[in-house]
């Protein structure tokens, strides 16, 4: 097949923004297959933190795949118990027990599964609600689809995009807030709270969920103490809350979760994209307290723990701790914001993030969000070479995830780009 009607092929099967096929890859440089390079400043969506083929990584997987690639988990295998031993390591408070799964939306579904069980098992209440927040993303299976905010996933979809027994209550979005960033914070709060006490009965409540800083939805980073005041909020009305930390875990936000910028004690947290290196793995951790409610059986798919996802998982971690590549995340990403708002440039809105976890929100007059704009940034930033990411529930932040071993150099040259891009927009 020539690459012209390889790209007819794909063209007519799946219409995309970037008819690019792609090859090979190193580091955070990526080649298509006509031999172009392009700069990964979306790292695959947020899963190669730790670069593109990086040789431990590499090594750990021809290592194990002529070891042992499957075995179902109704058995142990090697990597699987090591690297949950390493995630009980690393894992901030105390979650300590970990199940895999494949995809984040799994990882997500089996931690309301689990919260649901806790609620009526455990502290013997209904379980019947879970709140989660109006611009969340969580996945796109049937469950998940409902916890996920934005209709554009959900249009057609009817009821099975739309469960009952989940709730949405406002996202901390200080920027679109009509108030003050404190009264922001103190009112998404309290809606919390109210709906726990008064609306839905804390014994219906089974859990509370949240993405420490909200990815799809536009990079929000709550406000500071927002997260703490969560987790409050949550044992005092004894719900549990689960942290989906699929995006933002492994050093994405410059620590090695999201949640540790306020030591929150999660009770049930998920991981997924990173996690597994480059490869598909997913799994939660739960504390050993949550953990009682489970059953064997109770959880497991096909592929969980596959051994060889658990041997890039492991190397992928050492890779993170060894290199420090949280602490350069935090560095690079504060040097690309810091740069982005000094240039002040009239339609953005507002440059947030945590670490390498960056949006950029495009407006136009009034704070009125540029869609439009934004599709054009990201198109002329692709001609320029660079992959990276256009998003949020209004379509209009410019998102810059890359690997975390990116240079400050590489960085540099990407934000004299980026901005050379938006003021062409002027
Ligand atoms: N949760 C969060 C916070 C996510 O960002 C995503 C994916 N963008 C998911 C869950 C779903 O993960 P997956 O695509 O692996 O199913």
């Amino acid at each position: 097949m020539s690459i012209e009607e390889a790209k007819r092929f794909i063209q007519s099967a799946y219409p995309i923004t970037y008819p690019v096929i792609f090859e090979r890859a190193k580091g955070i440089e990526m080649w298509d297959v006509e031999g172009r390079r392009y700069l990964d400043f979306l790292a695959g969506i947020g899963v190669m933190n730790y670069g593109h083929s990086h040789p431990k990584i590499v090594k750990a997987v021809q290592e194990q795949i002529e070891k042992l690639s499957h075995v179902s988990m109704l058995y142990y295998n090697v990597p699987a118990i090591l690297l949950a031993k390493k995630l009980a390591e690393i894992a901030p408070g105390d979650l300590r027990k970990t199940y895999y799964a494949n995809s984040g939306t799994e990882a997500v579904e089996s931690a309301i599964k689990l919260a649901k069980k806790y609620s009526v098992k455990v502290k013997g209440g209904t379980g019947s609600y879970i709140i989660a927040f109006d611009c969340a993303f969580h996945g796109r299976g049937g469950l998940t689809l409902t916890l996920t905010a934005s209709h554009k996933y959900k249009k057609l979809m009817g009821h099975f995009a739309n469960y009952p027994g989940v709730v949405h209550l406002p996202t901390p979005y200080c920027y679109r807030f009509p108030g003050d960033v404190e009264t922001c914070k103190q009112y998404t709060l309290e809606k919390v709270d109210e709906y726990i006490k008064y609306r839905l009965g804390p014994e219906n409540t089974a859990a509370v969920i949240i993405e420490p800083v909200i990815g799809e939805g536009g990079i929000i980073v709550p406000p500071d103490g927002w997260l703490k005041e969560l987790e409050k909020i949550c044992r005092e009305n004894d719900v549990l809350l689960i942290v989906d930390e699929v995006q933002s875990g492994f050093g994405r936000t410059g620590k090695i979760f999201g949640h540790e910028w306020e030591n929150v004690r999660a009770d049930i947290m998920t991981m997924a994209k990173a996690l597994g290196a480059g490869l598909p793995l997913a799994g939660i951790m739960a504390t050993e307290e949550v953990d009682k409610a489970w059953e064997p059986g109770d959880h497991n798919v096909t592929f969980s723990g596959n051994p060889v996802a658990c041997a890039a998982a492991l190397a992928g971690i050492e890779v993170l701790l060894e290199e420090k590549l949280h602490e350069n995340a935090l560095k690079v990403g504060n040097f690309i914001m810091g740069k982005l708002r000094d240039a002040s440039l009239k339609p953005v809105g507002e440059v947030r993030g945590r670490g390498l976890f960056i949006g950029v929100e495009i407006v136009k007059e009034g704070k009125k969000p540029d869609p439009e704009a934004t599709k054009r940034i990201g198109n002329e930033m692709f001609k320029r070479g660079y992959i990276m990411g256009t998003g949020g529930i209004f379509g209009n932040v410019v998102r810059i995830e890359p690997p975390l071993i990116v240079t400050m150099e590489q960085a540099d040259k990407m934000t004299d780009d980026l901005i050379d891009v938006i003021k062409g927009l002027q």
